[in-house]
């Protein structure tokens, strides 16, 4: 079970932390497409973090690697912990608001006690029933955990399979998901197994 909890500035650095290990590893492998070296080319990002990720400082550039290659240049973008795919919102924030949305009768309370508005967490909670059950992590912890967690109560029914508890488990969500929230990185699962 989760209840909305701010997360403190030491986990957040944590967060931050671990995406810099896993593009200084990313960037040690060669081009995808022509072999040649990688370089870091961030981009910008200005994400929301409700009440819950309030000291997002560290938070303002995903991390992500160019091809140096004279015409190739292509883009690769290695999984984060800190962001969820496109979304504005930090991925810790997807996956608590989420949760609590799922817990908590009225809408407006869980917006309230998180931040984000429910028009918000109600998307969110589409694709935690829909495209997210159909992705290779979900598919992967269902086959671990039996029974398999609750489908309709996603992911606060990943919450109460884990023997964790607060930012623990919200750490351990994020390297579950974090193959996911990347297109252009194959392999994902296997790289991130080095990582961590
Ligand atoms: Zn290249």
């Amino acid at each position: 079970m989760i209840g909305p909890i701010e997360l403190g500035i030491e986990f957040l650095e944590g967060l931050v932390a671990i995406d810099r290990s896993i593009v200084d590893r990313a960037s040690k492998k060669p081009c995808q497409d022509c072999g040649g070296p990688l370089y870091r080319g961030d981009y910008p990002r200005k994400p929301r973090g409700g009440t819950i990720a309030v000291m997002i400082e560290g938070f303002d550039r995903r991390f992500s690697l160019c091809c140096g290659r004279e015409g190739c240049r292509r883009r690769t973008t290695p999984p984060s912990f800190r962001f969820l795919g496109r979304r504005v919102y930090v991925g810790a924030v997807v996956i608590i608001a989420s949760a609590v949305a799922v817990t908590v009768m009225a809408a407006t309370a869980a917006a309230r006690a998180t931040g984000v508005p429910a028009r918000t967490t109600r998307r969110w909670l589409r694709w935690w029933k829909g495209p997210f059950t159909v992705s290779g992590p979900f598919v992967e912890l269902s086959a671990r955990l039996v029974p398999a967690p609750d489908r309709q109560r996603l992911p606060a029914s990943l919450f109460e399979r884990l023997a964790a508890d607060g930012p623990v488990a919200v750490r351990k969500l994020l390297g579950w998901l974090a193959p996911i929230t990347t297109t252009s990185w194959p392999d994902g699962s296997r790289f991130l197994r080095a990582v961590m």
